[in-house]
């Protein structure tokens, strides 16, 4: 008699994924679920509703895409027109391309139709693609809402909705949409909602929208991944530029790098700035045409740009292999979203930096963030002395009027202002208010709402015209 040993199922395969979906897995190199695809897939094949807590690069994609995709790959391929089996809400077109390209990976070999549904790109090109129906529609909530009031799109034979970042999609004004959406498909549909954070409207979203959910968490909120190395730069808004050129001259060290500017101002003046001292580098923003977007995107994830300069829109979301640094050219408004920032680096067990530069006048937002991240920030450089540097004590022991000019321009020479330095200094504090020297220590010599002085530049950019004697007011956001 013979025993036969069975093999126990292992994998993605213990887990009940089967079949092509298997295969199509493995060849994306997917040996091992990730902690989240351990705990939401076979929720998700049981047919349970999902509360994510989880942040892009934990493989939450894939946790929420082959449940599905199982279930799709069984229905066969009649489709009603205009309508869409799955719907996949994303906050970002940049997420929502990258979406329905995992998707299209982990589907291989399987009948399964894909389509994604974005502002700024061509309407028609959208409608056409939708009208035999599709199984998967990755969407902004934007244009999806439009086609949805011109009747080009069904919801209601939609009987799995995914939200992603749905935190993400509150902080860009699109929770009404998001609720509309959800109203608009099918009642018994499965439902699951992911979020990097979970303040109290995406708390109360879920409770509307999933039912008796399983929750999974793969991070705890507001914790930075530890394989990224972090650190600040203290310096001025003026010493900045120099201070990125400096360090991006290292092309051995800073391979591929990302820059987050918090304004799209900012980002484009950052840009110039490193096009100026001769570095290539793409931008990234709100105000970019989607075409440009995207072609930024390529050509850094490719590896053909090396810099990539950009707002909040690419602090979530985007997962490009291999960044080796991030660099904050100033904080976020939202300190959660250095933590969304930074998590573009470190990525797969990868190591990453992320280096901050802070002007004194962001001391605040700087303690924000190491709350939110519960530790202190190491300091790797302190710049501020040399843009304040004390000013010399009288001579009182006789010397000469040579004496003490030839000190003065040694003073200037030593100094030595880039040009971007000698812009920013004709804006200098006024005469008759000498700047106090800085510390060189963590304790910030000004508070954030400290009064700035006539025309100077402030941490965005922007020229304060008076001395500011209230903190400013947190801009809206601007990515
Ligand atoms: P996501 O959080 O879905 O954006 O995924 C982040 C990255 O992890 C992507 O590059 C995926 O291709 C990759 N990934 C997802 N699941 C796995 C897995 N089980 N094994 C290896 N890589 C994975």
């Amino acid at each position: 008699m013979t025993t036969e040993i069975i093999a126990e199922p292992t994998g993605f395969a213990a887990l009940g994924i089967s079949g092509q979906l298997l295969k199509a897995t493995h060849a994306a190199g997917y040996t091992e679920p990730k902690p989240i695809q351990l705990q939401a897939i076979p929720a998700q094949l049981q047919g349970r509703d999902v509360l994510g807590i989880a942040q892009t690069g934990s493989g939450k994609t894939a946790a929420f895409a082959l449940p599905i995709l199982s279930k799709i790959i069984g229905l066969g391929t009649r489709r009603r027109p205009r309508t869409a089996r799955a719907l996949i809400l994303a906050p970002t077109r940049e997420l929502a391309v990258q979406i329905e390209d995992t998707i299209k990976t982990l589907a291989k070999g399987a009948h399964v139709s894909t389509a994604l549904v974005l502002g700024g790109v061509s309407r028609s090109s959208q409608v056409k693609r939708i009208a035999p129906g599709v199984d998967f529609l990755v969407a902004t909530p934007g244009r999806l809402t439009d086609l949805v009031r011109e009747k080009d799109l069904i919801l209601s034979e939609t009987t799995w909705l995914v939200l992603d970042e749905a935190d993400r999609m509150l902080d860009m004004g699109f929770i009404n949409d998001v609720r509309r959406i959800a109203k608009a498909t099918h009642p018994a549909r499965q439902t699951a909602l992911f979020s990097a954070t979970m303040p109290d409207e995406i708390a109360d979203l879920a409770k509307g929208l999933l039912h008796d959910p399983v929750r999974v968490e793969v991070a705890p909120q507001g914790t930075t991944a530890t394989e990224i190395k972090q650190g600040v730069i203290l310096a001025r808004l003026k010493q900045k530029r120099q201070i990125l050129s400096k360090m991006l001259k290292d092309e051995e060290t800073m391979r591929s790098v990302i820059v987050f500017a918090r304004t799209k101002h900012g980002a484009d003046r950052v840009t110039r700035d490193l096009e100026r001292d001769g570095f290539e580098a793409a931008v990234i923003h709100g105000n970019k045409s989607q075409n440009a977007r995207q072609k930024a995107l390529n050509g850094f994830r490719d590896g053909s740009v090396r810099i990539l300069v950009a707002t909040d829109i690419a602090a979530r979301g985007i997962d490009v292999p291999g960044i080796s640094h991030v660099v904050n050219f100033d904080l976020p408004d939202e300190a959660e979203s250095y933590v969304h920032r930074i998590g573009r680096t470190g990525r797969n067990g990868q190591d990453g930096t992320a280096i901050t530069m802070v002007d004194p006048a962001e001391n605040a937002k700087l303690k924000q963030v190491e709350r939110i991240i519960r530790m202190k920030l190491p300091v790797l450089a302190d710049h501020l002395a040399e843009a304040d540097p004390q000013p010399k004590p009288r001579q009182s022991n006789g010397s000469t009027k040579q004496q003490n000019s030839a000190d003065r321009l040694k003073a200037a020479n030593d100094r030595q202002p880039s040009q971007d330095n000698k812009r920013d200094s004709k804006r200098a504090a006024p005469k008759g208010r000498p700047r106090k020297a800085s510390n060189t220590n963590r304790h910030w010599p000004e508070k954030a709402n400290a009064p700035r002085p006539a025309g100077e530049r402030m941490p965005d950019g922007t020229k304060s015209r008076k001395f500011n004697r209230r903190p400013r007011k947190a801009a809206a956001h601007v990515a």
